[in-house]
């Protein structure tokens, strides 16, 4: 079976998104024939032609394809059902343009099934190609052959009227799918870049955006001569809550810490889930003993406000480690001293703030 029918070969335009976004622009699309065909009619009738009624006709052979190529019937409906809603439209245009001539810019129609040829999923990129070659040359073909046809039951005057009118449909039709496919984008770009930059359980910064962030800062660090420091805090005996209350429980317990560290950090310094039970905390403008101070209200702020959740009262204590940026040191060697202090503080007692002796350079 072809891989467009079996859809078991998937490619990376061929998304699930790319599907979903196929399957609007077609229901889009029958929406605006609704639009389109009464408008024909309305013209056709208006100069008197007797092919009024076969527009009419058409809207009530395509309107029932609207809901079979819903989001949700299945792909053995929706394939058919599309396929023939598509030939439904080239027979109309085809026998209008033919009757009316090229005059009347029926033709033009083809192009508003430019964006359904492109967005759909299951066929490949040669083929989408070769649809859309096929479809300008058809489109030409009719241009040069009809050309002059121009059939004696309408004037000039309704000739140039219907050109204009497809003219119009063309150009909304393109505009409203281009917009609705932008917007559509648009919002999930931004969620893709919230869901690459934060952390889900926690909401703070994860870590590599944390990495560019910091990075970014200590060039402003440098440039502007400003003091820059990191703490590092790392929830003491953490697996032991894991144990004992079980994984929510200790989810709970990091959202909790988050928030209280959140509160703590002011509007310019970065909170970040650097690991599992991990925090890291990048404070611009800040001395070494400026961020020791914050790093003890963190501290005593965590251990004075215990978590209050599933009927408990869970004390949690936390040890961090503070270190303030060298002249020429890399980030990654600012963080691995905090976090060495860290660890001293591990090694010690737990619950406490250790501050990295900078090195001279
Ligand atoms: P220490 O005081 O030395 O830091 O001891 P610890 O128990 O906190 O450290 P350890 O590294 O042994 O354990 C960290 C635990 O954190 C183990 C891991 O299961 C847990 N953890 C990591 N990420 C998550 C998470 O997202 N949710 C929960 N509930 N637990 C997590
Ligand atoms: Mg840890
Ligand atoms: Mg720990």
């Amino acid at each position: 079976m072809p891989s467009f029918l079996s859809g078991v070969e998937r490619d990376p335009l061929d998304t699930d998104f790319i599907r979903m976004s196929f399957r609007s622009f077609v229901q889009r699309g029958i929406l605006i024939i609704m639009v389109v065909n009464p408008l024909h009619a309305i013209l056709l009738w208006l100069n008197h032609s007797d092919w009024w009624p076969f527009s009419l006709i058409a809207l009530f052979v395509q309107l029932p394809f609207y809901p079979l190529c819903a989001q949700h019937r299945s792909f053995a409906v929706f394939l058919p059902s599309v396929l023939m809603l598509f030939a439904t439209v080239l027979v109309y245009i085809l026998l209008f343009s033919k009757h009316f001539g090229s005059s009347a810019g029926f033709h033009y129609l083809i192009m508003s099934l430019i964006p359904l040829v492109i967005f759909a999923g299951r066929i490949g990129l040669k083929l989408k190609v070769f649809i859309c070659l096929m479809m300008a040359i058809g489109m030409f073909m009719v241009e040069l052959e009809l050309r002059g046809v121009a059939t004696s039951s309408v004037s000039v005057e309704a000739l140039k009227q219907l050109r204009v009118l497809n003219l119009l449909i063309c150009f909304i039709t393109l505009s409203m799918l281009t917009f609705t496919h932008f917007v559509t984008v648009s919002r999930i770009q931004s969620k893709l870049q919230f869901l690459a930059a934060y952390d889900p359980l926690t909401q703070l910064v994860n870590r590599r955006r944390m990495g560019q962030l910091a990075e970014q800062e200590i060039l402003q660090s440098r440039r502007q001569q400003y003091p820059l420091s990191v703490i590092l805090a790392d929830v003491d005996n953490f697996k032991m809550i894991n144990d004992r209350h079980g994984h929510p429980v200790g989810d709970a317990a990091l959202q909790h810490i988050s928030e209280l560290i959140s509160t703590i950090a002011r509007d310019t310094d970065s909170c970040c889930r650097w690991g599992g039970e991990e925090f890291l905390v990048l404070l611009p403008h800040t001395t070494l003993q400026g961020a020791m101070q914050v790093a003890e209200r963190i501290r005593e702020d965590v251990a004075a406000t215990p978590l209050h959740a599933h009927e408990l009262e869970l004390e949690m204590q936390l040890t961090l480690g503070v270190a303030m940026l060298m002249p020429n040191e890399e980030l990654a060697e600012l963080i691995m001293r905090a976090d060495t202090a860290l660890y001293e503080g591990k090694r010690a007692s737990r619950n406490c703030v250790v501050i990295s002796d900078p090195q001279p350079s």
